[in-house]
């Protein structure tokens, strides 16, 4: 599975460091909240990070979780976010945080807080492990970023290619010879 990979783009080593700094800075943010945060995650690939993150937040918290696909199988394009499920806890009033793997186009941040609006939350605040910069939104508000990277598909640490490699402990780019010939299906 390694020999997959030509390049890492994040390392282990750097991900561990980022993700206990945004601990810090998210746990400072929420300071003068009492009652405690709802994190809501969007599955699959967000579940390492969520894991990683929420053990290095000493804040209370009740942790969401909510479907959504943008990549079907043995693609790297997206088709536009589709809503499948979501186990949410009550978020009347709620100070929400949106946990996520990575913005490209924005379109599945965009429909989760379309979604979470509808539940009457106080706010809406958004971390994200990875953004690609050139392409995400300038409308869409994250207040939380981990690294920028380029406009390239990435995989490991959550994130899949046709639902695999999300156990790589660093984030990567996969051979050229790997992917499915888009251009010709
Ligand atoms: P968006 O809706 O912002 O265009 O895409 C966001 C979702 O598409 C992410 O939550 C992630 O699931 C998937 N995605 C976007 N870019 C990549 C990428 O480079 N690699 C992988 N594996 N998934 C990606
Ligand atoms: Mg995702």
């Amino acid at each position: 599975m390694l020999d997959d990979v030509v390049r890492v783009v994040v390392s282990e080593r750097q991900i561990e460091a980022r993700v206990a700094a945004m601990a810090d800075e998210i746990a400072f943010f929420y300071a003068d909240n009492q009652e405690g945060i709802t994190i809501i995650t969007i599955l699959t690939g967000s579940l390492v990070f969520l894991a990683d993150l929420i053990r290095r937040l000493p804040i209370r918290m009740r942790v969401g979780l909510v479907t959504v696909s943008s990549y079907a199988g043995k693609t790297t394009e997206s088709c536009g976010a589709l809503f499948e499920s979501a186990i949410l806890p009550d978020l009347c009033n709620r100070d929400v945080l949106i946990v996520d793997d990575i913005l490209d186009t924005g379109g599945t941040l965009r429909l989760v807080r379309d979604r979470l609006q509808t539940g009457s939350p106080r706010s809406i605040r958004t971390a994200v492990m990875l953004r690609k910069k050139e392409k995400a939104p300038a409308d869409l508000p994250v207040e939380f970023v981990g690294f920028d990277i380029e406009d390239e598909f990435v995989v490991g640490y959550g994130l899949d290619y046709d639902g695999l490699y999300r156990n790589l402990p660093y984030i990567g780019v996969l051979k050229s010879e790997l992917y499915a010939t888009e251009s010709m299906t």
